[in-house]
């Protein structure tokens, strides 16, 4: 091929293609001069374009097929070569193409003569339009440049279709352009709360009408800029404090940096720029390249490569459409950005102030992400189907981290139902802001300490914000979660030390490392396990496997030198188990006191009741352990055989059942008996109900997720403890499935805020 195998070559095409676009004219009239004048720059026996309508790919124009075909031939959605390149939206290059096993014959074409097929997707915005296909009766495998040169042949086409450009080309309508009505898409909530804003896009496109460059001198400055942007911010990433808090390492920053730097990227991305394309559509077609690769690799390394590659073209994006003036800071005040996934440091790339919420079209509830929106209160939405392929940036959206849902472009009533959701939200929220600073006592004078539930840094300032007494359950592996290495002994040292001291006086309590489960760390090579809620999980681990164990119980004995030291073991099951993790916590102390380290001023050791079988040992753990704390979470789903993360059965029993408190009343007096400590820190404890259920039964001590703090908070006040403890006596004694109508009758019937 003569023409755009060379710089110059792709820059005739592309005013070649300008001038097309541009002479006006019927909108078909414009397509037959389209494919006609790819067919003789490529130097091809046909091109044609095929546009994705309803379920079918039909022919719309081609140099080369019989015109009769023209509207006619209409493949189904995966049929035939040409439903192969609109499924995978990849290239497809082939030599033999009548011999592939997609190939679908179709007479009324006349294409029996043709060998050689090159396919590519008509795609923007994830949203496949169709497919823009060249032919050669010869068989040969098309070269690199031609394949780049039909890509970005079609990139300006999809940029056409979208932008309305053949609105007039009948049939065009029902290949949905661009999505203008109201859609609602349900997926699962990560993270609570409600945003109404606009669609920002965290891999961002080229905005319309910019694919070919007006003026390729200020494009490649333009980009030039934007290189700058990236790799300062990088090496300021660098330079601040990585790891701290969100967790990246210094190593990863710098492998991104060098990846920044690598003048292959940069030779790549120019390439595009002098070939006539603008700044951004370059970016985006080395965008896809990257995709493609990482799509077809199998070796985890360039995978990775590929993926952080990826991420640096989105940075480039980000970067190329704030250099116009505004800055990326100039997102807009009530942005809701939406990904496929989202990795917890690009999250805290953004930061809260910028954020409204985040739709994220994967992601996992339990991911690490979502537990960044959690700390940072931002709503989050996962697992929606489809979102990509549905939102345009700058659509107008809102997000519901109640019920898990997104609304697109949503009419005027529902909008306003959500604002008035959200004034009623912030009412609530200030009505709990005012209550902060008053002790949780009841009207009965029985004392309540309300703590938090933690696991970042982050997560302290809610003490304050809350009105919390102190940290009751601090979850150490969220450090360990969010990491793309192992923390080292220092790193974690430095975070506890962090929330020690944003703790001030008051208490926290650490957990040791929780892992297993459904929590694994990507950088550990785990066996698959039949049951891994039943497996080698949390202090089984670090029993059997003590070196990490001590090396985070020596980082906690350094970070709370000189202070109080609150530490339990997760999921321990015998006494004896109990008895193996407190000598570790002996011997780290001993070791510290023989290498000279300041000690902490006092030390309690506990455990959490999570495994029904320590749950009937209390008494012996008296003179054992200082403290216990129940795990409702876990507890409750072994008590009822019932796995807290599948949604057909996590809901199916209820902790407000005769059963299930009889159980736990039982505890509380064991433990009462044996002189321990004990309190409450699964998630029911920030529920109204269930916290009245819990005092009722003796509790006096509730640990939850910070939102449960206020409402927890105004039910207590209002609560006559005394009165509900003989109404839990009554209701324990009843056969019925659940207590939960009685009890909100009787909290009703008494005036309790629940
Ligand atoms: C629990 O099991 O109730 C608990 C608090 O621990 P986690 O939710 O972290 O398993
Ligand atoms: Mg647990």
């Amino acid at each position: 091929m003569a023409g755009p195998s060379s710089i110059g070559g792709s820059r005739i095409l592309l005013r070649k293609l300008r001038e097309i676009m541009e002479t006006g004219g019927e909108a078909q009239q414009r397509l037959d001069r389209l494919v006609a004048m790819v067919a003789s720059t490529m130097v091809a026996d046909v091109c044609s374009i095929y546009l994705t309508r309803g379920v079918f790919h039909e022919l719309f124009a081609s140099q080369g097929l019989d015109p009769a075909a023209v509207h006619r031939t209409r493949l189904k959605q995966g049929e035939g070569l040409v439903g192969l390149v609109a499924e995978t939206a990849q290239p497809l290059n082939i030599a033999d193409a009548p011999h592939h096993e997609r190939f679908s014959y179709r007479p009324e074409t006349g294409e029996d003569p043709y060998m050689s097929f090159l396919g590519v997707p008509i795609v923007r915005s994830e949203r496949t339009f169709g497919v823009l296909v060249v032919q050669n009766r010869v068989s040969r495998v098309y070269g690199e440049d031609e394949v780049e040169a039909l890509q970005t042949i079609a990139m300006v086409l999809a940029e056409m279709v979208a932008s309305g450009a053949f609105g007039d080309l009948s049939g065009l309508s029902e290949v949905e352009a661009r999505a203008s009505r109201p859609e609602l898409l349900v997926g699962k909530a990560f993270s609570d709360g409600l945003a109404i804003g606009v669609a920002v896009l965290h891999e961002p496109h080229a905005p319309l009408g910019r694919v070919i460059a007006d003026d390729p001198v200020r494009e490649e400055q333009r980009l030039d800029a934007a290189l700058a942007k990236v790799r300062q911010s990088l090496a300021d990433m660098i330079e601040g404090d990585p790891g701290r808090i969100s967790g990246v390492s210094r190593d990863v920053l710098e492998t991104f940096l060098m990846l920044a730097n690598d003048p292959s990227w940069e030779v790549k991305l120019k390439h595009g720029v002098r070939a006539g394309l603008s700044a951004d559509a370059a970016v985006e077609r080395v965008r896809g390249e990257h995709r493609a690769k990482f799509n077809a690799a199998r070796d985890h390394y360039i995978r990775e490569r590929m993926h952080d590659l990826e991420d640096l073209d989105n940075r480039l994006l980000r970067a190329l459409a704030g250099v116009d003036g505004a800055t990326s800071q100039a997102m807009p005040e009530n942005a809701i950005l939406i990904a496929r996934e989202l990795g917890p440091a690009e999250l805290l790339d953004y930061g809260a102030e910028r954020l409204k919420g985040v739709a994220l079209e994967e992601g996992a509830n339990t991911g690490h992400a979502a537990i960044v929106a959690r700390a940072l209160g931002v709503p989050m939405v996962g697992l929606l189907p489809g979102l990509l392929s549905r939102v345009e940036a700058g659509d107008p959206v809102v997000l519901d981290g109640e019920r898990g849902e997104l609304r697109l472009r949503p009419e005027e009533q529902i909008v306003s139902a959500y604002r008035q959701r959200i004034s009623l939200r912030s009412a609530r929220a200030a009505e709990f802001a005012r209550l902060k600073d008053t002790p949780a006592v009841t009207k009965d004078g029985a004392r309540v300490a309300l703590l938090l539930n933690a696991g970042l840094a982050l997560d302290v300032h809610h003490l304050d914000e809350a009105g919390a007494e102190g940290i009751g359950l601090f979850r150490t592996e969220f450090q360990f979660m969010v990491s793309e290495t192992l923390p080292r002994l220092d790193s974690q040292t430095l975070l506890y030390r962090d929330v020690l001291e944003s703790a001030g006086e008051r208490p926290v309590t650490f957990r040791t490392l929780d892992l297993g489960g459904d929590k694994v760390l990507p950088y550990v090579a785990a066996e698959r396990e039949e049951n891994p809620a039943l497996g080698w999980r949390a202090v089984r681990i670090g029993l059997d496997r003590p070196a990490l164990l001590r090396y985070q119980l020596r980082a906690l004995i350094n970070a709370a030198a000189g202070r109080r030291l609150r530490v339990m073991f997760p999921l321990v099951t015998t006494v004896a188990e109990f008895d193996a993790a407190r000598e570790l916590v002996d011997r780290e102390l001993d070791w510290c006191r023989r290498h000279g380290r300041e000690l902490p001023s006092g030390i309690e050791v506990g455990v959490m009741v999570e495994a029904p079988a320590l749950a009937w040992s209390i008494p012996d753990l008296q003179g054992r352990a200082d403290f216990i704390s129940i795990g409702t979470n876990d507890l409750m789903q072994y008590f009822f055989a019932a796995d807290r993360g599948n949604q057909r059965v996590s809901d199916r029993y209820d902790i407000l059942s005769p059963p299930a408190l009889r159980f736990l009343k039982r505890i509380h007096d064991d433990a009462e008996a044996a002189g321990l400590q004990v309190s409450i820190c699964g998630e029911a404890a920030g529920r109204p109900l269930e916290a009245l259920a819990f005092t009722a039964l003796g509790y006096r001590r509730l640990s939850m997720p910070a939102s449960g703090v206020g409402p927890v908070k105004r039910l207590i006040l209002s609560l006559e403890v005394n009165k509900a403890a003989e109404a839990m006596e009554r209701l324990l004694r009843t056969r019925a499935a659940s207590v939960r109508a009685e009890l909100t009758a009787f909290a009703a019937e008494q005036g309790y805020e629940l």
